[in-house]
C-alpha cells in the first residue's frame, strides 16, 4: 500500500499542491486527473522521488519512504514524451533500464514482457523506425524489466489516439491486473480517467477535490468543481458522439 500524508510543495512562492492525502491499494490503478498547471505531474515527480516535497510523508507498506533517494525507492516512470535514446535501437533501450541492476531480471523473463508487449518484430528497429504506439510499448518495456514496485505513467495515451489508444489501455490495465502491479497515471481527460482507473484523484489548483471510485465520481460529485469540469466534459463529449449517429434522441 502506498499513502501520502498532507503532502505540499511550493515553487517559489506559489503552493503548488496543498495537504494532498490519499492511499492506493497494491495493484490499483489510480489516476491524477486534473487542467494542465494543477499540480499532477509535480506530485508524480514527489512520489517517484525526482522532486522534493516541502512537507508531508509518503510511506510503502507502511515504511516511511520520504527521504528515501530515487534509485533506492524502487518506483518507475514512463514519461510523456518516452524519453528513448535515438542511438539505440528497441532492444538495447529496453535493456538500457538494467545497466547498473545485473542479476535483477533473467534474459526469458525480459523476453516474456517482450512478448506480452508484442515488440518482438520490433527489436533491431531505431527509435525513428517506430510508430507512436511500437514506441510508448518500448517506454513500457523498458521500465517493466526494472520490475518497479510502482508503475508511474504521465499521461500515457496523449500521443495516441483511435485503435492504438484503446489497445494500450487494455494492455496498461492487464499489467496492473496481472502482475499485481500499482500504478498510478497522470491525465487530463475525465474519460480516460473513467475508463483506466479503479480510483481518481480529481486535484484542483493543487488541492485535493475528489477522491474515489469513477462510480463515486459519477454518481455522488462533492463539489462544483468536479460536476463543471469532469462530469459537463464527459455529457459534452457523449452527445457529440450521439450527434454524429442522427442527433441525442438515438
Ligand atoms: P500539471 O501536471 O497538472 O500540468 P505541473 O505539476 O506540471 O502541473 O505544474 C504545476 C505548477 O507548477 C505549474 O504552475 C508549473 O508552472 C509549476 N512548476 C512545475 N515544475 C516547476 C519547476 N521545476 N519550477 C517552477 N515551477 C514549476
Amino acid at each position: 500500500m502506498l499513502q501520502l500524508q498532507n503532502v505540499s510543495k511550493q515553487f517559489g512562492d506559489k503552493e503548488v499542491l496543498s495537504d494532498i492525502s490519499l492511499s492506493i491499494q497494491t495493484g490499483e490503478i489510480v489516476s491524477l486527473l486534473g487542467k494542465s498547471g494543477s499540480g499532477k505531474t509535480t506530485l508524480l515527480k514527489i512520489i517517484l522521488g525526482l522532486v522534493k516535497m516541502d512537507n508531508g510523508k509518503i510511506l510503502f507498506n507502511e515504511d516511511n519512504v520520504s527521504k528515501v533517494p530515487m534509485e533506492k525507492r524502487g518506483f518507475n516512470i514512463v514519461f510523456q514524451d518516452y524519453a528513448l535514446f535515438p542511438h539505440l535501437n528497441a532492444y538495447d533501450n529496453i535493456r538500457y533500464g538494467l545497466k547498473n541492476k545485473k542479476g535483477s531480471i533473467t534474459e526469458q523473463e525480459i523476453q516474456e514482457y517482450i512478448d506480452f508487449l508484442e515488440l518482438q518484430p520490433h527489436l533491431t528497429k531505431r527509435i525513428h523506425e517506430l510508430s507512436g504506439g511500437q514506441k510508448q510499448r518500448v517506454a513500457l518495456a523498458r521500465t517493466l524489466v526494472t520490475k518497479p514496485k510502482i508503475l508511474l505513467l504521465d499521461e500515457p495515451l496523449s500521443a495516441l489516439d483511435g485503435v492504438i489508444k484503446e489497445s494500450i489501455k487494455e494492455r496498461i490495465k492487464t499489467i496492473a491486473k496481472e502482475f499485481k502491479l500499482t500504478t498510478i497515471l497522470v491525465t487530463h481527460d475525465p474519460e480516460e480517467a473513467m475508463t483506466m482507473s479503479d480510483k481518481i484523484l480529481i486535484i484542483n489548483d493543487g488541492k485535493v477535490s475528489q477522491f474515489g471510485t469513477p462510480e463515486d465520481i459519477m454518481q455522488r460529485p462533492q463539489n462544483e468543481f468536479v460536476r463543471s469540469f469532469i462530469l459537463k466534459q464527459l455529457e459534452m463529449k457523449r452527445q457529440s458522439i450521439l450527434s454524429l449517429y442522427g442527433g441525442a434522441h438515438v
